[in-house]
């Protein structure tokens, strides 16, 4: 039995980065994740650091308007820390903050572009409204179809086969323990904080005590909630991904679109990756969600994501798709993230959902300043699982 301050379950990025900065404050930390570092929604990513609002977050703009102020907030904070986090992390991770334009095609989506823009301006973010004939004199790549785009100079992208890893090194020379291969079935609260059963790759079970939990575990997480009889209602979503062969420099900018499910942008290597949040098909065993094996492909979805970047990005249609792949990652009903300890289950945190590439860096430095301080730099309230208390009320 080991005695540690914080117990972390899941080794993508939010796992990690927690990892990294709970450990360099000087907490005692294990982190136990069932298979590798980064095989989750982490390393399956389109690595898109996208600022401005997204397209899934303003199909309610007007009534979630004080939601989405608290998004755009933490948006300014995730800027400034992905700013330092190559020189933080010692090591390239292929970023690029070149800027990114959210564009529009009708009359409608402009009007949406406009409305969002004012929620952004309002809390700092630096966005400004392009007409056409200024977007393309910025991006000549875009097609004619596009009619306006919003400008926001911080966007931009990052390799997520890097950034994971590199937390995770960066945490074990902090002095975490990284544990892969282990899979947690059992978390237990005693009198003095959690006892925590995993699994060694199918090679007996060992125990681990904390003074505190952080629930890491992406699509996992409900389940792993469950084994402490606790709810964190997050649900399963499978995504598209695509990858074109390279090309020389062309699309300096993260493209995307306010009407349509879009992403792209040109990698380090010169690849366009197509993306957008296209569909894929969940496995299910008897009944159930699995995230446990990839999700199925679906044709309709590659054509209609290649579809909308050929619409925008024209030269789309002279390159060669090399490959198209599936991801599990987890949403909410509210579509936002899930932060903070679950107030009937003191000592266990959740860090899980939203766009979690984005702000995994930022989720996880607030937790560690959540776990080790009890409060936080930037108020994460609104995306407390206290919103979803009465779940854990009735818990037996
Ligand atoms: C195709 C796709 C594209 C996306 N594009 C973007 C994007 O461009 N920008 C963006 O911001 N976000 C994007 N996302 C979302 C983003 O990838 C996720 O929000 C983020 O990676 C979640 O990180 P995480 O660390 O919380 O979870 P994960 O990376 O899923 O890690 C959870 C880990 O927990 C482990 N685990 C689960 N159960 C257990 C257990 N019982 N014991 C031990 N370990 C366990 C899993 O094995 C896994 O490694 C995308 C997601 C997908 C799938």
């Amino acid at each position: 039995m080991t005695d540690i301050d914080v117990a972390i379950v899941g080794g993508g990025l939010t796992g990690c980065a927690s990892a990294y900065y709970l450990a360099q404050a000087g907490a005692r930390v294990m982190l136990l994740e069932r298979g590798q570092i980064n095989q989750g929604a982490s390393g399956q990513n389109a690595g898109s650091l996208h600022f401005q609002l997204e397209h899934r977050l303003i199909q309610n703009i007007d009534a979630d308007v004080r939601e989405l102020e608290f998004y755009v907030g933490l948006a300014r904070i995730a800027i400034g820390q992905w700013r330092r986090i190559d020189d933080e992390l010692g090591c390239d991770t292929q970023m690029s903050m070149g800027g990114g334009l959210m564009v529009a095609e009708t009359p409608d989506q402009i009007d949406l572009l406009e409305r969002k823009s004012r929620i952004e301006q309002s809390q700092g973010l630096d966005v400004r409204m392009l007409d056409a004939e200024e977007a393309r004199s910025m991006a000549p790549y875009l097609s004619d179809c596009v009619r306006a785009a919003l400008y926001c100079a911080s966007e931009g992208h990052c390799n997520p086969r890097l950034l994971t890893p590199a937390y995770a090194r960066k945490a074990a020379e902090s002095g975490a323990s990284i544990v892969t291969g282990a899979a947690v079935v059992a978390v237990q609260r005693t009198a003095d904080g959690w006892q925590l059963e995993f699994d060694r790759d199918g090679e007996g079970s060992e125990t681990v005590r904390a003074e505190a939990v952080l629930n890491a575990a992406g699509a996992g997480a409900p389940a792993v909630a469950a084994m402490a009889r606790l709810h964190v209602p997050l649900f399963p979503v499978a995504l598209t991904m695509n990858v074109t062969e390279k090309l020389a420099p062309r699309v300096g900018h993260l493209v995307q679109h306010v009407g349509r499910k879009l992403s792209l942008k040109q990698a380090h290597d010169g690849n366009l990756l197509i993306g957008g949040g296209w569909a894929a098909v969940l496995r299910q065993r008897a009944g159930r969600w699995t995230d446990g094996r990839s999700p199925e492909l679906k044709l309709e979805s590659v054509l209609g994501n290649l579809r909308a970047a050929a619409d925008v990005v024209p030269l789309v249609r002279s390159l060669r798709l090399l490959r198209s792949w599936t991801g599990t990652t987890a949403i909410t009903a509210d579509q936002l993230p899930v932060l903070g300890e679950i107030a009937e289950a003191p000592g266990y945190f959740v860090a899980a959902g939203g766009s979690g590439f984005t702000y995994g860096p930022t989720y996880a430095r607030l937790m560690s300043e959540r776990i080790l301080m009890g409060r936080t730099s930037y108020p994460i309230e609104p995306f407390s699982p206290a919103r979803f208390g009465a779940l854990n009320a009735f818990v037996g």
